[in-house]
């Protein structure tokens, strides 16, 4: 028996999924696909700045794994820039985990946002005992069929 593969943990979900090269038309435009956590690992590394060995340890994954995701992820942004593509991300393997962040001393709650830094003060009265409270939810969506595709032989 096969284990389901390891899902991929994001703090991020794009909310723009779909982007197109102006002045192409719709018949000669092709597409590269990003997968979630692709993206994740671009925003990591190039967006944050971190260090590869961070980010790995932020996505649960191990080091050469990272690596092998943001090299792909890389080669298709610049394939799509080089060569006109539009740029879809769907699909993937990956876990989305809120940060949920809660003041150590006033015990206030709130969702912290993907620009924020990492330890942000508490909000509400500047305390920076913070503690991290992850909501997990599995996406575990893999690659199929593009939807609407018939089926031809
Ligand atoms: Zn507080």
């Amino acid at each position: 028996m096969g284990r389901p593969p390891k899902c991929r943990r994001v703090e991020f979900l794009p909310q723009c999924t779909f982007f197109k090269p102006a002045g192409i038309p719709l018949w000669s435009l092709e597409e590269v696909a990003l997968t979630v956590e692709d993206v994740e690992a671009l925003r990591l590394k190039d967006q944050e700045g971190l260090e590869q060995e961070k980010c790995a340890e932020r996505m649960g994954i191990s080091r050469p794994t990272f690596q092998r995701i943001l090299t792909g992820a890389r080669q298709k942004v610049t394939q799509a820039l080089v060569e006109g593509k539009a740029i879809r991300v769907e699909g993937g393997n990956y876990e989305y985990v809120s940060r949920r962040l809660r003041c150590g001393q006033c015990r206030a709650e709130w969702d912290s946002q993907p620009t924020d830094p990492a330890e942000p003060p508490c909000p509400k009265c500047g305390g920076e005992e913070i503690a991290r409270m992850p909501h997990r939810r599995c996406h575990s969506r893999l690659k199929g069929k593009p939807e609407g595709s018939p089926d031809k032989s």
